[in-house]
């Protein structure tokens, strides 16, 4: 068994150093032809996003993401970032990649359940997967794959880049002591969150995110979820609200989508087309761990300089919610067969999971 190995490793090196020899030999020819760079094609893209531009965090992370790519493949692939509204409006960024007029796009993929109902099971579920556990799926339980193939006749694929790992269940201006308080309650939250508040009796209004403050402030809507601590600081949010509940039970996760242009894609040289796919998933970790790290700061900045109540949710609000929940994802399972295939998988990998993550990192004592 050694034996093989070592053979395997010896044969693996002898192509490595082949591998070498070979780009000594092309350095050396390019050193009398002048750099080598002047002789690959280069290639100028468009990345539209869903954000406001140069958005904290987010929309940084976008602008980071494209700047990565350019720097690492010294210029040979450089991107344009537009914020939302720059090159096309915001929610049309899907459109714009999949037409070819962007050859990316960044935002999240449940702003496209209008389009594909499958979308929204890859950002985040209600009372679904963490962060962590939902890469799993993505990378090693056939979540990708089945992604790929939800936007396909898009002439699109998607890549996770980025997440805002756990977040707030939001900003309230009314106490919520029972799941009678739901009644009448205006909030803004999209997506599947949204359909349950309307399920306890609530309306969900759909606003982007500049608009939130001042409706918030004006009294429009009751209620906002946004993020977590670190960004909705920054969004202002406590200084017009007077409650902040917990957990962000309608999004345990929040992983952000890289679109690209299928065609465009696969025109790229495959050194760009790995770069992309590379740059794309640093940003998962990297951006998850700038929240991970700043919510804690910030949740303590809210706790100690601003006049907001952070409260839990009651069991009883969070039995509602729960059930609620089960019941949208329900009706959108049985209303579209690849959203149930999506969610079958999903669910299927939540269970094992959950033994898994409860067997090692529940039955110690955290505090
Ligand atoms: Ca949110």
């Amino acid at each position: 068994m050694k034996k093989i190995e070592r053979r395997d490793f010896l044969k693996k090196s002898s192509l490595a150093v082949a591998g070498a020899s070979v780009l000594t030999a092309c350095n050396s020819k390019s050193e009398s032809s002048g750099p080598a760079i002047i002789n690959k094609k280069k290639y100028e893209w468009k990345m539209v996003t869903t954000w406001p531009p140069h958005f904290p965090i987010v929309g940084e992370g976008a602008d980071k993401l494209a700047k990565e790519i350019e720097e690492v493949s010294e210029g040979q692939l450089k991107i344009r970032v537009y914020g939302g509204g720059e090159l096309v409006p915001a929610l049309e960024s899907f459109d714009a990649v999949s037409q070819g007029i962007a050859e990316m796009g960044h935002g999240a993929s449940y702003y496209w359940a209008g389009k594909i109902p499958a979308s929204q099971f890859f950002t985040s579920l209600p009372f679904g997967m963490n962060s962590i556990q939902s890469f799993a799926w993505l990378q090693n339980g056939g979540g990708n794959e089945l992604w790929k193939e939800a936007y396909e006749s898009f002439n699109l694929i998607p890549f996770s880049a980025g997440c805002t790992g756990g977040q707030m269940g939001g900003w309230f201006n009314k106490q919520i002591k029972s799941a009678n308080d739901l009644k009448g309650l205006k909030i803004r939250i999209p997506g599947i969150g949204g359909k349950v508040y309307t399920k306890a009796g609530g309306s969900a209004i759909l606003s982007a995110g500049g608009e939130i403050y001042t409706n918030l402030e004006r009294g429009v809507i009751d209620a906002a979820e946004w993020i977590g601590p670190y960004h909705d600081y920054l969004m202002g949010f406590h200084k017009i609200s007077k409650y902040y509940y917990y957990p962000g039970w309608h999004e345990p996760t929040g992983v952000l989508e890289l679109l690209v242009n299928k065609s465009a894609f696969e025109s790229l040289p495959k050194n760009l087309q790995n770069l992309i796919e590379v740059t794309a998933a640093s940003y998962n970790i990297k951006m998850l761990s700038e929240f991970e790290a700043k919510n804690v700061e910030y949740l303590e900045k809210i706790k100690n300089e601003t006049d907001v109540k952070v409260e839990k949710f009651s069991d009883d609000v969070l039995d509602s919610f729960k059930k609620y929940s089960e019941e949208v994802i329900e009706e959108i399972v049985t209303s579209d067969p690849m959203s149930k295939k999506v969610y079958d998988s999903y669910s299927k990998f939540q269970k094992g999971s959950n033994k898994w993550v409860e067997m090692s990192q529940s039955n110690y004592n955290i505090s």
